[in-house]
This record gives structure tokens, sequence and C-alpha cells, in this order.
């Protein structure tokens, strides 16, 4: 595209600027929102997206083998039926105990916070049976009561007295009723500490455990996978009691009735896991220190800011099929990350806020930097369409300020204005080719025969050279002439009307009349009675006509007839312009119709011309929206056609 320098650098260094400044803005609006999207997940829900992402990743993982050293004693269905309807005497589970003398802990995940007014001695004997058995871990309550301190429920003091260790037994699911994590220590509202079940059952206290810090549990297995027996079968004795030795027993209810089953993220379709075995999978990540340890949402935050960066990086630097591809490459590595950080070192990142940020650069650059090079675009039209008003007879017409603002639509005017500028270029080049040649020639003529008449002034006739410079000084004239009509009937705006083409021929032959009449030619117009009705510029299509017409006389050897002949042909009026002239070969037939093209075959004589006649014919009948051809038998003639639209008056 020819245009300055200058205008070229200041055209890039604006958009440049532009386009950095539409990149800074996306950087830091996708990565506030990641920011604030990270803070803020539970309140917006994100949270949510989180924790299934989380339960997915727990499931894929294979399941964890398990560990024989905490076994679950289960108040199931079939106890029920056996031992009859809850709650049992207390003397029951006094009697349990006995059966697992040798276990190392025992903890009731029951409460036992209200004497059984019916069975005093059964509270009592299990009592006893607690303190001889000497490490059984009995429940605690935290009592959340709305507007209320919080409370501890206890049990029975004669138990608490008992028991080897208390803890709290409460559950606390996600807002999705989903139970992920344990707090193992929470601080009363009268500034108590309170430690939680699975604490007790350990033995030991933690200290690695921060008070009211919660700690996701991470199941390895299904609801089912740790060593499981029926209440009713132990205490019937179907277990021997060196099963238990030196393994920490749980006890608690299994039953559908007893309702302390939560969903977990290994439970699906509704399924839940008992109160029990989520204790049991606690100890077991207690045992183990295999806690899932979530970052601070500050952290995470901040961590997850970092592949939105990333993101917008790769979108400034890349092309946008790149720019996608790393996009796509980004979101699953950090996903990859998150899974494999949870895995291998037990921290769990929420990524939903990344990937958010990631998923959100891509688009918005797309549509930002696109708009900004578009609005470039629209303003280079602009002046485009300032530095070059004409043309439009070539090129289409005036680039129209368009109303479809799509790419497709701001890439054809692009074309257009492309266009324009080849066009300029080549009307440029050609310009200064006929001043350089065409228009030089005659002059140089003219020159070289005053030249040769002042060396020898006697050897020539006056008249004869006076005569030959007219011919040449005509010659230059017509050439201007015809330069300057050429470039007028491309370029300047069409001043259209209704117009009757056969008037129009009419105007055209008996402007001929006198040179074909000196000729000897007879021009027979040929035209119908009704009017041949086209919509077009007056002044152009009567020259296209004349210059037809002139060149049939032109060409044409004396007493011969012209004809021209005006028809309706379907939707267009045509005429066809016939000679008996020389004929013009057939391979030259195709480029006549170009600037300055000149058969070289041999003319009549005075047959002299500078080629632009039909370039001017043919550039008028197509921005009326018609057509020229030609066609001629060499040494018999020449047809030269035009067929513009017809138009009802
Ligand atoms: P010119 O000024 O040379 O006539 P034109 O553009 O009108 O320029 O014509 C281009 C060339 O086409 C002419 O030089 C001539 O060789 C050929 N030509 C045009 N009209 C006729 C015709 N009626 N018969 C034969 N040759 C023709």
């Amino acid at each position: 595209m020819p245009s300055h320098p200058d205008s070229d650098t200041t055209f890039w260094s604006s958009l440049e600027k532009r386009v950095h400044a539409e990149w800074l803005a996306i950087t830091f609006l996708t990565v506030l929102t990641t920011l604030l999207v990270g803070l803020y997940s539970e309140q917006t829900g994100i949270a949510r997206l989180d924790d299934t992402f989380y339960d997915g990743v727990l499931r894929a993982w294979p399941n964890d083998p398990g560990d024989n050293d905490i076994v679950i004693i289960a108040i199931d269905d079939g106890s029920i039926d056996a031992l009859g309807r809850w709650p049992w005497h207390r003397s029951v589970h006094a009697e349990l105990l006995g059966r697992l003398s040798e276990a190392r802990r025992v903890g009731f995940d029951i409460v036992f916070s209200e004497p059984n007014p019916d069975n005093p001695e059964g509270d009592h004997a299990f009592a006893q049976a607690v303190t001889q058995h000497g490490r059984v871990v009995l429940p605690t309550f935290i009592m959340h009561q709305p507007g209320a301190p919080q409370g501890l429920h206890m049990p029975l003091p004669v138990l608490a007295n008992a028991a080897a260790g208390l803890g709290y037994i409460n559950i606390y699911p996600d807002s999705d009723g989903t139970v992920r994590s344990l707090t193992l220590q929470r601080t009363l509202s009268d500034n108590r500490s309170v430690q939680h079940f699975v604490v007790a059952m350990h033995g030991q206290s933690e200290k690695s455990i921060r008070p009211d810090d919660s700690l996701r549990i991470p199941f390895r297995a299904p609801a089912g996978h740790f060593p499981f027996y029926s209440y009713a079968s132990v205490l019937r004795g179907d277990v021997p009691s060196d099963h238990f030795r030196d393994r920490l027993v749980l006890v608690g209810a299994w039953s559908s009735g007893l309702g302390d089953t939560y969903p977990t993220p290994m439970t699906t379709d509704g399924q839940t896991m008992s109160g029990v075995e989520i204790m049991a999978n606690g100890m077991l990540a207690l045992k183990h220190d295999t806690w899932i340890r979530t970052l601070p949402a500050w952290a995470s935050a901040l961590l997850n800011a970092l592949p939105v960066l990333l993101t917008c990086l790769a979108v400034r630097r890349f092309s946008p099929r790149h720019s996608f591809l790393a996009t796509l490459s980004i979101i699953s590595l950090w996903a990859l990350l998150a899974v494999v950080l949870l895995i291998s070192t037990h921290v769990w990142l929420p990524v939903t806020s990344g990937l958010i940020g990631i998923a959100l650069a891509f688009p918005l650059w797309s549509w930002r930097s696109q708009e900004a090079s578009l609005q470039h675009i629209d303003r280079e039209l602009q002046h485009l369409r300032r530095a070059i008003p004409g043309n439009a007879g070539v090129i289409g017409d005036a680039m129209p300020i368009t109303v479809d603002r799509s790419l497709p639509a701001r890439v054809r005017l692009l074309h257009q204005a492309i266009a324009r500028f080849r066009h300029a270029q080549q009307k440029r080049e050609e310009t200064l080719r006929f001043l350089s040649h065409d228009a030089r020639a005659p002059q140089n003529a003219i020159l070289a025969l005053i030249e040769m008449q002042r060396r020898e002034p006697e050897s020539r006739d006056t008249q004869a050279l006076l005569s030959r410079i007219e011919q040449r000084a005509a010659d230059t004239l017509a050439l201007m002439d015809g330069f300057v009509q050429l470039e007028r009937a491309e370029c300047l705006p069409l001043n259209k009307r209704l117009l009757d083409l056969g008037g129009l021929l009419q105007e055209a032959c008996d402007a001929g009349w006198e040179v074909s009449r000196r000729r000897s030619i007879s021009v027979m117009p040929n035209v119908p009675s009704e009017p041949a009705w086209v919509e077009g510029d007056h002044q152009l299509l009567g020259r296209a006509l004349r210059n037809l017409l002139d060149n049939a006389v032109k060409y044409s050897p004396e007493h011969t007839t012209v004809h021209c002949r005006l028809a309706r042909k379907g939707a267009t009026w045509e005429i066809a312009i016939q000679d008996q002239g020389p004929g013009i070969p057939e391979h030259q037939l195709g480029r006549i119709f170009e600037p300055f093209a000149r058969v070289t075959a041999e003319m009549p004589a005075e047959t002299s011309g500078a080629g632009l006649g039909l370039a001017f014919v043919r550039i008028t009948i197509e921005r009326h929206g018609g057509t020229i051809t030609a066609s001629s038998i060499q040494g018999r003639g020449s047809t030269f056609t035009i067929a513009l639209p017809a138009m009802e008056a």
C-alpha cells in the first residue's frame, strides 16, 4: 500500500499504544476478577465448583488399601432386630465392653447425656464397665442455639468420670450438605477449648492442630471399607475377643433408622456415609497425619492470579491460534497442578477463580484487540476516502460508511481501499509513461522538422512542412484530449438521467457526417420507432458512440458503408456498429480496449490516433452497468457491440 512512511509509523504506533492500553485494562480486569472471586468464593458460589472438582479428584484417586487398626462395631438393622428397639439398656453396652477388653481404645459414638429412668442399674453397670476397661472414650456434643452461648452436652457425670477421654462428636457439613472436613479443636463461647472425639480416640493431644482449624478428611475409599462387625454378633461372642487386640474400636449407629449419616465426596447418587465411618476416616488421617490442608483464601487468590497473568502475557505475544492453544494449555495445566498438589502434598488449592480468569482473558482480548484494530482500520479508511475521492467507476462505488461493522465487512472495505491504491498506482505509471513517451513523441517530431528546415531551408516545400507540423500539433492535442477524457470517464461522478439511446445514436451519426461524406462512406443508422430508454450520462455516452463511429469511418476504405443497428435484446438495448474496414486480427481483439493499444496491422492512410478512444468507451459503458464486445473478420470488417440496461420510461 503506497503511503508515506511517516504516516505509516504514526498509524502503527498509535495502534500499538491503543492495543497496549486495551491489554493493560484486560490484564487488570481479569486479575482483579480472579482475586475477588478467589477471596469471596463462598459468597459468589464459586466454592461449589471447587468442591465439585475436589470431590471428583478424591473419587478418581486410587483407593487406599485401608488400615486394619481401626474397627467399627455397628449398631445395624440386624443388631436392632436381635436386641430390640433402640435405645437399649446401657447394661448391654457394659456387656459389649466385656468383649472388648483387649482393645486399645473403645469409643462410643452414642450420646449418653440423659439417665435412663427405666433402668438406672444399667447406667451404673455401664459406668462400672467403663471404669474397669479404662480406655473408653465417650462423646460430648456442642449445642448451637441461635442467640444462646454454645453449650457442651456432657455424658452423665458417672460416665464422664469413668471415661478415659471425652471429645465432641459434632460433624459440620459444608453449605452443600456434604461432609469434607473436621474441626479437631474448638473454642466455645466461654473460651473453653474442647477437642474432637477423633482426637480423644487418638489419645495424645496433637500439637499441629490449631484451634478452630478445619481440616479436610482424605477420604480414600467408598463407604464400608473399614473392618466392620455387627454389634449383636460381637455381643454374642461370634468374634473372638483377641480379634480386637490393640485396635481402636468405634461403636456407632449404622442402622438406616438412626439417621446419623451424611453425604461425603466418596458417596454419589444420594448415598451417604455413617457418622461413625466419617470418624474412622478422621482417626486414620490423624494417625498418619494425612489431613488435606486448604491454603488460606488470600494465598490461593494470589496464586490463582499467576496463571491469569501468564495467559494475558501469552495472548499479547501470540497469534490468535497460538493464544487459543496457550489458553487451553494453561487451563489444563492449572487444573492438573491442583490435582498433583492434592495427591502429592495433601494441599488443596481451589483453582476455579484462576480458571475463570484464564477463560475470561482470551475472549476479552480477542474482542478488544479486534475492536481496536478495526477502529483503526475504519480511521485509515476514512483518511483514504478523503485522500482519493474518485475512481468510483473502476473499483465499484465510493466506499460506503457501512452499517455492517462485522470483520468481513471491514475487510471488504479494506480490499476496496487497496484496489483503489493499486488503481491509483497504475494510473500514476500510465501518466508517467504518457508524459515521458506518448506526449513527447509528436513534440520531438515537430522540433526535428523545424531543425531540418533550418539546416536546409531551400530543399523543402514550406507548405508541406507546415501541414506536417500542423498534423503533429493536432495529434498532440488529440492525445491530450483523449487522455483527459479518459481520466474524466474514470473519475468524475456520473450525471445520470433518462436518455433515448436512439436519439443519442442519431446525434453521433450527425456529428460525424462531414468526415464520412468527405470519404464517401455512408453511415446507416437503423433505429426502432419506439424510444430506447436507458439511464446514463448524456455527455459520456454520446462521446463513446462518437468514438466508435469515428473509428468505423477512420478505419474503413472509401465508398463503403457503416451500419449502426439499435435493437432490444432481453433486458438491454444493444447497438452494433459494423464497418467494412480491414478488421482486427483475432489475437489483438483482447487488448484493443486497453489504453494506448494500437493495432499494428496495415491501416489505411490518415489513421493516426493515440489508442485511447476504445479505453474511454469501455470505461464509460462499464460504469453504466453495460458491456462492450468486438468481433472481426480480417479483411471484411469489424463489429463493436455495446449493451446497456434498458429502462422503462
Ligand atoms: P485510436 O486512436 O488508435 O483509434 P482506439 O482506442 O480508438 O485508438 O482504437 C485502438 C485500436 O483499435 C486502433 O488503433 C485500431 O488499430 C483498432 N481499431 C479500433 N476500431 C477499429 C475498427 N473499426 N476497425 C479496425 N480497427 C479498429
